[in-house]
């Protein structure tokens, strides 16, 4: 028997957007993903399964073959890279910014500006780019503590509202990337599975598609 057709999801508030987007587009998870501590499940649709990995390992997956399709931030590209990989849609949910933020008036006594970020590469590429020389530290979680505890000068994170930087004394400065989740899809499996894999990616096309009218 064929190796079911594997899409890759990213857990956490991506997940809850995809799943209507998967429905929408015909699949269906045939138990609840919240209530099952199982990370494989079968779906509606014959012969596609779904796996719930982090963000930062969707891209490994579907880069190996491992999974044939997978659904991600941008920041998880841009962030470990796109190799590997076709990027065909962009899904248009979990919508936010990539920006630097810090205090409006940090002075700080260090030679050089110092960074925390769970996006070091990005921010490396940012400031470089500036023409700013600044040392980066790599945090895992909570970036927002690294300028109230002057463990950093600024961050790179995530903003969407701007209210958790706001809760701590802190605005965003300049914007990087505008980021939501793509559709990235194993090259190999694009061609050993073209039918498949470009029926479904039509499917989520129209559906996002369909979405965007309705938001008008
Ligand atoms: P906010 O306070 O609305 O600016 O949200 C900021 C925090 O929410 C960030 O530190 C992120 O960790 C998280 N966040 C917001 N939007 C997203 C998203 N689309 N994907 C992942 N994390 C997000």
């Amino acid at each position: 028997m064929k190796r079911p057709l594997t899409i890759a999801l990213t857990k956490g508030r991506i997940l809850k957007e995809t799943l209507p987007l998967l429905n929408e587009a015909g699949i269906a998870p045939l138990e609840d993903i919240a209530a099952s501590r199982k990370l494989l499940f079968d779906t509606t649709l014959d012969g596609v399964q779904l796996v719930i990995l982090r963000g930062s390992d969707v891209p490994t997956y579907v880069r190996h073959g491992a999974a044939d399709m997978g659904i991600v931030g941008k920041d998880m590209l841009l962030e470990f890279g796109a190799e590997g990989l076709y990027e065909p849609l962009d899904l248009k949910i979990a919508q936010c910014k990539l920006m630097t933020a810090g205090f409006l008036d940090s002075h700080s006594d260090r030679p050089r500006l110092r960074v925390a970020s769970k996006f070091v590469n990005i921010a490396r590429r940012h400031y470089a780019a500036k023409g700013v020389q600044a040392d980066m530290i790599k945090l895992y979680g909570a970036m927002e503590l690294a300028p109230l505890m002057d463990l950093a000068d600024e961050i790179v994170d995530i903003v969407d509202t701007g209210n958790t930087l706001r809760a701590n004394g802190m605005a965003p400065l300049e914007h990087i990337a505008d980021i939501s989740s793509r559709l990235v899809v194993n090259k190999a499996s694009m061609r050993t599975r073209h039918d498949l894999i470009s029926a479904l990616v039509q499917k989520l096309s129209v559906a996002v598609d369909r979405r965007g009218e309705e938001r008008g």
